[in-house]
């Protein structure tokens, strides 16, 4: 049977058909490093004042649409400039689908950079629109004129720029982006998904540029479970994209736990130091690892190459040893022979590493 024979084949679009589901590894039992996740709980006294406020919490009601205390908190804890609007998604992702469905029309463009966050490409493609990813140079520098010419020809409808990029862990130069916002016709997305991690940020720029908002999330802060980004910018902007925000989107749970997480947002910056601190240990660690190519990180991960052909032997090799972290080599192109390690825990980040060294001995 022919698959437009099938009443699946009928009537699901043919671009979703050719979609292949986002897929998460079981990480069952591994030392985990493949998400980005910040490795640290809280301490216990934080732990019990937490499930202390849970207890009043109305599951019985919906949540309130609108989660002004979780807004309020935010505003303040995260800095945004009073006079910008901010919307919740759940998670940063779902801010990603509410912005493309904004702006989705039959033969617009979704622009990014290449290699850069999968689910642009992908949220692009549930909205039937076109994407666009315009390759990085040498060792992943932002080509701004190569990008700036690639708008003048596609005319998108929106940019999304990840400030520090994933999977490359590169905070692309200030002054590039700027050009980048003002040379852009239509929107522009800076996603600071790395923020906490990152020596640079848009956000105070906010109201400098009608075209400009600002996306964040708490998930490499430490509350990946929560499900919880946020969006800056214009209010002229951010009200239309509000009407496609479905109303019930931030749950009961997740608004008072991170209101409660935020208002001690010095026990998830603690944090944050520690992992900038170990990430220098790690990348010192990597470079003194003979055959590896490291790359510079301003994020909770960093990105490197084994020699070639090594990449999916590698990442195997790790697994074996029960370390689990992200291979990029099936992508190929500039990704071929690439893994992703999310900083740990030291002792984990060590066992991460005892177990690289012996697998590339043995290659
Ligand atoms: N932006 C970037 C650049 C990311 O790397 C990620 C997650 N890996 C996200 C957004 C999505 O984050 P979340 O949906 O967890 O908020």
């Amino acid at each position: 049977m022919k698959d437009a024979d099938t009443l699946v084949g009928q009537w699901v679009r043919p671009g979703i058909r050719a979609l292949a589901a986002y897929h998460v590894p079981d990480a069952t039992g591994f030392v985990k490093l493949d998400a980005m996740e910040n490795p640290y709980h809280w301490p216990p006294e934080l732990v019990d004042a937490w499930l202390a406020q849970l207890r009043d919490v109305e599951l019985n009601r919906y949540p309130d649409p609108r989660s002004p205390q979780l807004i309020e908190t935010l505003r303040r804890v995260a800095g945004i400039p009073a006079d910008q609007s901010v919307i919740l998604g759940n998670g940063s992702d779902e801010l990603i689908q509410v912005i493309i469905m904004a702006l989705a029309a039959p033969g617009r463009v979704v622009m990014s950079v290449e290699p850069s966050f999968v689910m642009y490409r992908m949220i692009a493609g549930y909205a039937d629109m076109a994407y666009v990813g315009v390759p990085l140079g040498e060792d992943f520098a932002l080509d701004v004129d190569g990008f700036i010419r690639a708008m003048q020809e596609h005319q998108p409808a929106v940019v999304f720029l990840a400030y520090p990029n994933n999977p490359t862990g590169n905070r692309f130069p200030r002054e590039d982006v700027e050009a980048v916002i003002q040379a852009a016709p239509g929107l522009v997305v800076v996603d600071e998904a790395y923020a906490p991690f990152a020596d640079d940020s848009f956000l105070k720029d906010l109201g400098r540029y009608p075209n400009l908002v600002v996306m964040r999330t708490v998930s490499k802060q430490g509350l990946a479970g929560l499900r919880l980004g946020y969006l800056s910018g214009p209010a002229e902007w951010l009200s239309e994209f509000d009407k496609l925000r479905l109303p019930y989107n931030i749950n009961v749970l997740t608004q008072a736990s991170a209101t409660f997480a935020l208002e001690h947002h010095q026990v998830l910056e603690d944090q944050a130091r520690a992992i900038r601190h170990d990430r220098g240990v790690l990348l010192d660690a990597l470079a003194a690892l003979p055959g590896l190519k490291v790359y510079p990180s301003e994020a909770n991960f960093i990105l490197f190459r084994v020699p070639q052909g090594q990449g999916n032997r590698v990442f195997q090799g790790l697994k074996d040893a029960g370390v689990l972290i992200k291979n990029l080599s099936p992508q190929g192109g500039v990704l071929a022979d690439c893994l992703r390690v999310t900083v740990g825990r030291p002792e984990e980040n060590a066992r991460f590493m005892e177990a690289l060294a012996g697998v590339l001995g043995s290659g």
